[in-house]
């Protein structure tokens, strides 16, 4: 049986305050495949951000498309938790446009991706390069969230 989440706003306020926020096509599709654990904290993620709309941008892939990101230097590994759709994508998409240096909304979308990964005890990793010890190089990675 599942737990009823009460969330914090609902509690403040008396009542279920929801945003406008809905996935589109593209966002479902890059969802088929990814691993239920990442997109059950991909949906509370969604229905929790207040000013800011996102996008999945990137899920499962394709030994033959990782290969081609690292060629384009959008990528710098062939062992990416992509391949095994343990990882996914997420963009703020603010006026109409995927907004890939507003690092304000990346942040809004990591709390909420950290919280609900809490609330699930499943463990996640934000950033991909945080993982091979590494800073952050590309604001690609601010997207970038894996199973840990
Ligand atoms: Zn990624």
């Amino acid at each position: 049986m599942a737990r009823r989440i009460v969330d914090n706003r609902q509690i403040s306020s008396g009542k279920l305050i929801m945003n406008n926020f809905y996935f589109g096509p593209d966002s479902f599709r890059e969802l088929e495949g990814v691993d239920p654990r990442l997109v059950v904290c991909v949906a509370g993620t969604l229905l929790d951000m207040n000013q800011y709309d996102i996008s999945v941008f990137d899920g499962i892939r394709t030994f033959k498309e990782q290969k081609k990101l690292v060629r384009a230097g959008n990528s710098w590994t062939l062992a990416s938790k992509h391949l095994k759709g343990q990882a996914v994508d997420l963009v703020p998409y603010i006026d109409g446009r995927l907004s890939w240096d507003n690092m304000d909304a990346f942040k809004e979308i990591a709390a909420a991706m950290r919280r609900h990964a809490t609330r699930h005890r499943i463990k996640i990793i934000w950033g991909a390069q945080k993982r091979y010890g590494g800073d952050w190089l590309t604001v690609n990675d601010a997207a970038h969230f894996e199973l840990a």
